[in-house]
């Protein structure tokens, strides 16, 4: 269900009208409905059945304390990517047991508190990263449960910049090579070889390449198997897409998973997924007030008050993001820019986009914007971070205040 909706010509997230926070709050401001992120992780988590798994939400997509918490509450793991995100997790109330720690950059101090918390598992990305793990293992007194990443080498057919899955690819290592790595890495005696993981991609409009790496990592948990490695568990990455226009399909999140469960039936697998996006990408809108409009040459530009550094997708990946007039009306429509106030001729939020007719002062909600949004914004242009809101049910609030100017000099000496 999408949380965005029209009634009375006003648009609402789930019961809230979107003017009400924009009043309260200020813009630029995102927000994100608690139910719709809830029921994008609930439909993963239904889809695996008797499937024993655990949805791994990947907090790089949005690791704002709240949200965190609503997952962690609702029974979700996690896929971190720093020791920031640990700590992030670890203060939001997740499961140390229920995390995985993927990333080609792992640093000694990252692992030291990745061991310390008791993670599940650390997704190794290569064999230097092994010997460091063993040896902080070792320091610790334990045995660390590793899996190698593998690179299955099949072309995720999405941007360059969000496809991982191919030999050029800084991520994991040859799946050609895992079988030799795991036999050398035997000789690490404070580390447990359980798993094998894998992720290609993200925004993945189709589940055909996923299925082949799937494939591709089974037959290498076979033949790892057969050699006498204890594997337990599968890692089958994140990255299904999502709608960001209105019109485009997505694979459907049910389907998706039973695809995955077919090839994992009777083999005594327990499954792992990262999903990031598809779980909060939809649940998320970025508001925007109208600041001026202006005509050059022959380009209308409507300038609001976000920008790249609070939603850097459009300039970063070319990327689409429906805009919606908080209130409907039935006047001419044109073309326009929507631009931020950056200095940056990259700076748009929109180009050449049919857009109603809309005047300083009226409301934007940039929708598609849970995801890869607050996370990438940056102070770029001394520009404070927006405020984030959670709707839940009838009610929202303020899970993170806009920053202040106090804010943007914290930490500098003069
Ligand atoms: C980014 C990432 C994910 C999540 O990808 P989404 O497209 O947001 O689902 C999962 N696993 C790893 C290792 C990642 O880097």
């Amino acid at each position: 269900m999408n949380p965005i909706a029209y009634r009375d010509r006003a648009l609402f997230c789930d019961n809230v009208a979107l003017a009400d926070i924009a009043a309260d709050a200020g813009t630029p401001t995102y927000v994100y409905s608690a139910q719709a992120i809830l029921e994008n992780y609930r439909s993963y988590e239904a889809a695996f059945g008797a499937q024993p798994h655990t949805v791994c939400y990947a907090v790089k997509a949005n690791g704002t304390l709240a949200i965190l918490k609503l997952l962690a509450q609702a029974g979700a793991g996690f896929d971190i990517v720093s020791g920031g995100e640990l700590y992030r997790v670890l203060q939001a109330g997740g499961d140390p047991k229920k995390i995985v720690f993927s990333g080609v950059g792992k640093t000694a101090p990252e692992i030291d508190a990745a061991l310390t918390a008791g993670i599940f598992v650390f997704n190794c990305e290569s064999e230097p990263e092994l010997a460091l793990i063993d040896a902080l293992a070792h320091r610790h007194g334990i045995q660390a449960r590793v899996a190698m990443r593998v690179n299955p080498d099949v072309d995720a057919a999405t941007h360059a910049y969000i496809s991982t899955g191919r030999l050029a690819h800084k991520f994991g290592v040859d799946i050609a090579d895992a079988e030799a790595i795991y036999d050398r890495a035997c000789q690490h005696e404070n580390l447990r070889f359980e798993g094998v993981s894998c992720h290609i991609g993200s925004q993945l409009m189709n589940p055909e390449p996923v299925m082949e790496a799937v494939d591709r990592v089974l037959n290498l948990i076979d033949r790892l198997r057969s050699k006498g490695f204890d594997i337990r568990h599968a890692d089958l990455g994140g990255g299904l897409g999502v709608a960001y226009k209105p019109e485009e399909s997505t694979p459907d999140i049910s389907s998706f998973i039973a695809q995955m469960c077919a090839r994992l039936k009777d083999r005594g697998l327990h499954a792992m997924i990262e999903p990031g996006r598809s779980i909060v990408g939809p649940a998320g809108v970025l508001l925007t007030r109208v600041l001026y409009r202006k005509t050059t040459g022959d380009k209308n530009f409507v300038i609001v008050d976000a920008a790249m550094n609070d939603l850097i997708r459009p300039a970063l990946y070319s990327a689409y993001h429906e805009i919606l007039p908080v209130r409907e009306t039935n006047g001419q429509r044109s073309i326009v820019d929507v631009v931020g106030p950056v200095c940056e001729t990259g700076d748009f939020l929109a180009k050449d986009r049919e857009l109603a007719e809309v005047m300083p002062g009226d409301m934007l909600a940039i929708c598609t914007a849970g995801a890869y949004g607050f996370v990438q914004s940056s102070n770029y242009n001394a520009r404070p971070r927006a405020a984030e809101v959670l709707v839940e049910e009838n009610s929202w609030r303020v899970i993170r205040k806009r920053e202040t100017n106090e804010d943007l000099v914290r930490g500098e000496v003069e």
